[in-house]
């Protein structure tokens, strides 16, 4: 008794923490907004996806870039609906300061529009812009520019609403979300052009432009090709780096300054088809465009650059047991293996002789019959129907990475989840300019559009 008496007074006059949020930071009226704001977001990217980059790339003692940034943070990402986030939540969240429901674009849980960050800088006048490797017109992006109710079926009418605001910089793929197809027989890039757009498509052309005031450039139908492949595609589709060099030397122009918003889509993409080599090559090319901004950034010094994730995907880990070193032999994306089988197989079910080979040509592994048996039993749906290409991907890559002794989620937890893997763990931001200070502790997603319109004093 004694002893409860003692230990309840002793935790009666212990004081409480106080947490200071960084939203009422009392240094901030001392100091002056930056000039230009600029976010890389790295889809699907958490700490098991930066430490698989690192290792692969530097070594157990090797450093990324990222990791030089003096300001670090971590965001917790569920969303209004779900404790798993999806992209589109999750980018809106960044985007606006509301959670709101998985596929949500721009849209708050009772289905009204609402304003993003980029907005609130337009309407200042400064100048905007969008770069991603995944459609220019998929979620992440898609939740800065535009709002939609539901992030697949909505991808023809961000395009449309790309067009009505007169953005300044839009950069990645979805090239046929502005075509006639999905248009109603109209093709929505003259119009851009009449309104005084340059259109590009390809590295060359982008790599050209020197006068441009206002910026389009689509480089694929869909989703840039990942890096790992792009050798053997011989692909003429510019780098992550190279659009952000452009982006900005549009966007610097602006006397005012600008936001620009970075994605690399397809770590996320990686991540989900539990393929460590694509991710590790998503990862180090994410990792030099920052690098490059940052040094550009060294000239005025007056740009905040924010680095951070959505959401993490697939509960990525570097194991003990994992075979790096075959990992890093690997010669194709999952999803480029996936398109092989696909074009070289009459039909389906695919021969396990066949799909034997083909996995051993590009990743190196030999696959027991056993395993190969059990991979065509799961490309194939409910009704014995072959599933999407990509979703064959995801099969190879999961089978890998257990060959491999990868630390990757169970192909089966993919499957049940509404997300295809998503998982809520806290994903990490770097912050480095003028008032990073301000991005520190444990965050909420939502409170990152809150700490940046209150230093460029922008209406909440
Ligand atoms: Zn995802």
């Amino acid at each position: 008794m004694m002893k409860k008496i003692i230990l309840f007074f002793f935790i009666s006059i212990l004081p409480f923490p106080t947490i200071s949020s960084p939203l009422n930071h009392s240094s901030l009226q001392k100091i002056s907004p930056p000039q230009n704001i600029i976010i890389f977001i790295g889809d699907g990217m958490g700490l098991g996806q930066i430490e698989v980059a690192r290792q692969f790339e530097y070594g157990k003692h090797g450093s990324l870039f990222i990791e030089s940034f003096p300001h670090v943070a971590l965001i917790k990402t569920h969303s209004h609906d779900n404790h798993v986030t999806d992209s589109a939540a999750a980018a809106t969240a960044i985007a606006t300061g509301v959670k709101t429901n998985n596929h949500s674009v721009g849209i708050d849980p009772n289905g009204k529009e609402i304003d993003s960050i980029l907005d609130d800088f337009k309407k200042s006048g400064r100048k905007v812009g969008i770069v991603t490797t995944s459609t220019v017109t998929d979620a992440t992006p898609a939740s800065f520019t535009a709002s939609v109710h539901e992030r697949y079926q909505g991808q023809p009418q961000v395009a449309r609403q790309l067009l009505a605001s007169n953005f300044d910089v839009i950069l990645g793929g979805g090239m046929k979300y502005f075509g006639a197809k999905y248009q109603n027989g109209e093709n929505l890039i003259p119009q851009f052009e009449k309104k005084g757009y340059t259109f590009v498509q390809n590295e060359k052309e982008l790599g050209n432009i020197s006068n441009s005031e206002k910026l389009i450039g689509l480089f694929h139908q869909s989703f840039l090709n990942f890096n790992l492949d792009r050798q053997m595609l011989d692909t003429q589709e510019p780098t992550l780096s190279l659009m952000t060099t452009k982006a900005i030397q549009v966007l610097e122009k602006s006397e005012d300054g600008f936001f620009l918003m970075v994605e690399s889509g397809r770590i996320d993409h990686a991540s989900h088809s539990a393929d460590f080599t694509s991710l590790w090559k998503e990862m180090i090319e994410f990792d030099r465009t920052i690098q490059q901004t940052w040094e550009w950034s060294q000239q005025k010094k007056d740009t905040l650059i924010l680095v951070l994730s959505d959401h993490e995907t697939m509960g990525f880990s570097v194991t003990e047991p994992m075979d790096i070193q075959k990992l890093k032999n690997i010669s194709a994306s999952t999803t480029y293996i996936a398109s092989v089988l696909n074009q070289t197989s009459q039909e389906f079910p695919y021969q396990p002789a066949s799909v034997k080979s083909i996995i051993k040509k590009y990743s190196g592994i030999d696959i027991h019959d056993e395993l190969i048996f059990k991979l065509i039993q799961n490309m194939t749906n409910e009704q014995g129907v072959l599933i999407p290409e990509y979703k064959v991907g995801w099969e190879i890559g999961s089978l890998i990475a257990s060959q491999l002794n990868a630390g990757v989620l169970d192909r089966r937890v993919r499957y049940q989840s509404s997300t295809g893997g998503h998982t809520s763990n806290m994903v990490p931001l770097f912050a480095y300019g003028p008032n990073s200070q301000l991005f520190h502790g444990v965050l909420n997603n939502t409170d990152i559009p809150k700490l940046i319109r209150l230093l460029m004093n922008l209406p909440s």
